[in-house]
């Protein structure tokens, strides 16, 4: 007993070092998220998150932007408990026939004007899930669709550009 509890102190960890935080670069990318949620809705962006079928890893990378070392909300941007509240829906996942109604319902609840982002390869058009039984197809067979952020998941960083690029005048989408 004595020498596993040796040997564990001094074993070196076996768990993968955390990637160096580009700090400046990802703090730039968010505040600017912000200043043009500003300039175009007058306050900061509220978020609302829909697992409509996902595995899950998605959401992960989506639950990454408020951990401690992402941080999102010192820039403003939140993430809200109804859809009610919310400008943009975050919607993951292949959409399952269980979660059809559900998706449709939170749609109807956002208050216009408002955007559908669909995240994850799996979001466009059921990816691995595609001709699944349960499995209706991409969010954009449920809903229509601003932005689309491909990945198997998508980054954090990546979240970050797609809301740029969705919120920038110029950008991707427009507001419903
Ligand atoms: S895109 Fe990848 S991580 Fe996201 S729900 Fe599909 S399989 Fe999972």
């Amino acid at each position: 007993m004595r020498r596993t509890l040796l040997l564990n102190l001094l074993r070196p960890s076996l768990t993968e070092r955390a990637p160096a935080p580009d700090e400046v670069g990802l703090s730039e990318l968010a505040a600017r998220v912000d200043r043009v949620a500003r300039q175009r809705l007058g306050r900061s962006l509220a978020i609302r998150e829909v697992d409509a079928g996902s595995c899950n890893g998605c959401e992960l990378e989506i639950h990454a932007l408020n951990n401690a070392f992402y941080d999102l909300e010192r820039f403003g941007i939140r993430f809200v408990a109804s859809p009610r509240h919310a400008d943009v829906l975050l919607v993951t996942g292949p959409v399952t026939k269980n979660m059809r109604e559900a998706l449709w319902r939170t749609w109807q609840a956002t208050p216009d004007p408002k955007w559908v982002v669909a995240v994850g390869d799996c979001a466009v058009d059921g990816g691995l899930f595609a001709g699944s039984y349960a499995v209706v197809g991409g969010v954009s067979e449920v809903v229509p669709v601003d932005l689309h952020i491909r990945g198997c998941p998508p980054t954090p960083v990546d979240l970050l550009k797609g809301l740029l690029a969705l919120l920038e005048p110029d950008g991707a989408a427009v507001k419903r």
